[in-house]
């Protein structure tokens, strides 16, 4: 036999073995928080919450600290995370309402999930927690790609068995399609279960999306989680710090797993928030940011942002290049073996999936890439009803029919000095990109529930314990 045909048997023998080309692709291990604050961490200047766990993995990995997700709130972020592509492409602009019954709102089936391409290359896939992508059973996570699913199938959920809440909110936990209760406190549960999943898949590459509900509403927190908030004067603010203090926790559990099964060094972990907190709501703190969930200002979409692998990464460092949560597909999968053309990330094309927007981050993360992995980023909310585009460090802001705005981020994150009558020729030049890129978009194809996802402000949250 000649040589070119030995080498694909041999391939193919590794990969009957379980060995070689497998244990050279690293688990990947995607931990989304919901609702966090930018400056709600310690890693990001955090003072009245300690979150040391959170702390040690920023220690251990790259804070991207222009990192960004696709959109200011939940469900289309989790829809970009999910297919590498700006999310208004398929028009999921919007938060899907809990109906079982309806086969619309939910993250289109046309789309190709990362873990069913994470599949083709031998991963085990897993989520645990938020679901937010649909009701109908055609959306379940086991029929999106992942192999095993925990959680709760809604926008959000309560934290403690017997707690209030809306319907949505009070679904039972789902396993893999069958129903169990809540026992214990919400986050910690989701904690123990990524622990459990990482300590039995040893040996088999892996890819497990964590999606906390904390620290969203409702602030509903333990009496020990309590205890440890009640440094914090403000009532709204201890809620949502007894919120983050779970959060910390629960990614304690799941990183000392990774450690104590010898795995952390065979894991490329991302955490994130899916957008940036709801000042108004919880108290959260977005500073030096401006803005809040919601807004296409920075405190909307520039989140926490981490990337951890030992040894392949530089840990405890800063990365300066604005970087997405569409970048998290195209890494992964490239890192899992799955052909991306072209390389570098631009457009890709998986595997007949088109029209890629995110990029390969790693060869950006190690250096072995110089330069911005992207010329410029885009959001849009609301069918076109505010839009954003960053290019550099330049920022452009168009809310309905007001005139643009124009920011210069490296010199104003909190985006106070309007430059747009200074510098007319960049602010039209942004303008027409954004204008490009919007034409490739569609229509949302559902409403979020309650017409939107820009709560009106209201009073402070009332803080349950128990
Ligand atoms: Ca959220």
């Amino acid at each position: 036999m000649k040589s070119s045909l030995l080498l694909p048997l041999f391939a193919f023998l590794c990969v009957l073995c379980g060995h070689s080309s497998a244990a050279a692709k690293p688990n990947i291990l995607v931990i989304v928080a919901d609702d966090l604050g930018y400056a709600d961490v310690g890693f990001n200047g955090c003072k009245d919450i300690p979150t040391p766990n959170l702390d040690a993995l920023a220690k251990q990995s790259l804070r991207c600290t222009s990192g960004y997700v696709s959109h200011p709130f939940c469900s289309p972020t989790r829809a970009g995370l999910l297919t590498g592509r700006y999310q208004q492409r398929f028009g999921h602009e919007n938060n899907p309402a809990w109906l079982p019954e309806s086969t619309v709102a939910g993250l289109p089936l046309s789309q190709t999930t990362l873990p069913q391409v994470l599949k083709t290359a031998g991963y085990a896939t897993a989520a645990i927690g938020k679901w937010h992508l649909g009701a109908h059973p055609q959306f379940h996570p086991n029929r999106r790609g992942f192999d095993d699913y925990v959680g709760m199938l809604g926008g959000g959920h309560i934290y403690l068995p017997g707690a209030k809440g809306g319907a949505e909110y009070q679904i039972p936990i789902d396993r893999n399609g069958a129903k169990e209760e809540l026992a214990g406190y919400l986050t910690e549960f989701l904690g123990r279960e990524a622990a459990g999943y990482i300590n039995q898949h040893k040996g088999k590459p892996w890819f497990l999306y964590l999606a906390f509900n904390a620290p969203h509403t409702p602030l509903q927190i333990t009496d020990a989680l309590a205890k440890r908030a009640a440094h914090i004067a403000d009532e709204t603010r201890r809620g949502y710090a007894g919120l983050v203090l779970g959060l910390d926790d629960a990614v304690g559990v799941v990183t000392k797993a990774l450690k104590d099964s010898g795995q952390t060094e065979n894991t490329l972990v991302f955490f994130f928030s899916d957008n940036g907190g709801p000042i108004s709501v919880t108290h959260s703190d977005n500073t030096p940011l401006r803005g809040a969930k919601g807004a296409v200002y920075e405190g909307g979409m520039r989140v926490p942002f981490l990337v951890s692998w030992p040894g392949k990464l530089a840990a405890g460092k800063d990365y300066a290049q604005p970087v997405i949560s569409l970048d998290v597909f195209p890494t992964a999968a490239a890192l899992a073996g799955v052909p991306l053309a072209p390389s570098d990330g631009e457009r890709a094309r998986v595997r007949g999936t088109s029209n890629f927007d995110g990029v390969n981050l790693f060869p950006f993360l190690t250096g072995e890439k110089k330069g911005a992995p992207h010329d410029r980023l885009f959001w849009r909310t609301g069918g076109g009803a505010a839009h954003a585009v960053r290019q550099g460090d330049w920022k452009l802001v168009k809310l309905k029919d007001n005139p643009a705005e124009l920011y210069n981020l490296a010199s104003d994150i909190g985006e106070s000095k309007n430059l747009a009558p200074e510098k007319p020729d960049l602010a039209t030049q942004l303008q027409s990109a954004l204008a490009a890129w919007d034409k490739e978009l569609v229509a949302p194809i559902f409403e979020s529930p309650g017409g939107g996802a820009q709560k009106k402000k209201r009073g402070p949250a009332k803080v349950e314990k128990k």
